[in-house]
């Protein structure tokens, strides 16, 4: 059995893209190569051996942190008992969650009866059960230089892109026509950082080109 190195594990609500609203278990794992800039979740970037921590050590941790636990699917069950969660979809986020072979945790978590999905950069292939949601945010000419692989914009259920500048619409054009997207993916513009300038693009991009608006509303009503 595959064993997991986790940052956290919260129930709250899906702020973005076709989940929004929907009360959710979030397993966010630690690691992650990509290097956007912009990134809010800086601390889950490199998996420090002098970080690991007990599960309880993690949980009780509050604000952003670089520790993290081991854990099979056996054990995040009996977490989800431990906590009471009553949200029967999961999201597995990071990080960069696809850095993990992650059919164990996905088959686990399905014959346990919950919906999954998947929050990935598109740089690394996905290993996981089929029926899994993949939600593909594509991370363009980053620093790490990874690129976004055919084969997981062909797996995407939804592609949600940040936004903020014209430029990011030019590089999702690009990446679209050069990977012919499936056309029945459906298409997010997500404003980086709720910026007053990056809504007003992504609103008026949206409009002209049928595609949907992701806003972060877990940061607008102040949730984590
Ligand atoms: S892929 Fe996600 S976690 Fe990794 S650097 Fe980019 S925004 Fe941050």
């Amino acid at each position: 059995m595959t064993g997991y190195k986790i940052n956290e594990v919260f129930e709250s609500i899906q702020g973005e893209g076709a989940f929004t609203g929907v009360p959710s278990i979030f397993i966010r794992l630690q690691g992650c190569p990509v290097g956007c800039s912009w990134c809010d979740t800086k601390h889950t970037w490199a998996v420090d051996p002098d970080k690991q921590a007990t599960v309880s050590q993690v949980m009780s941790e509050k604000g952003d942190s670089d520790s993290w636990f081991n854990a099979l699917v056996s054990d995040l069950l009996t977490l989800f008992n431990q906590q009471s969660y009553n949200a029967k979809h999961v999201i597995l986020t990071g990080g960069e969650p696809c850095m993990y072979d992650l059919q164990d945790l996905t088959d686990g978590l399905i014959e346990a009866g919950y919906s999954v999905q998947i929050e990935t950069s598109g740089t690394f292939a996905v290993k996981a059960n089929s029926q899994c949601w993949i939600t593909l945010s594509p991370k363009i000419n980053m620093q790490g230089g990874y690129e976004v692989l055919d084969e997981v914009l062909k797996l995407a259920n939804e592609i949600k892109h940040p936004v903020a500048m014209d430029k990011h619409i030019e590089e999702l054009d690009v990446l679209l026509e050069r990977h012919q997207h499936p056309h029945n993916a459906l298409i997010y513009l997500q404003p980086i950082s709720q910026q007053k300038r990056a809504t007003e693009l992504a609103v008026k991009t949206c409009i002209a080109r049928n595609w949907r608006l992701s806003l972060q509303t877990h940061k607008f009503i102040g949730i984590e």
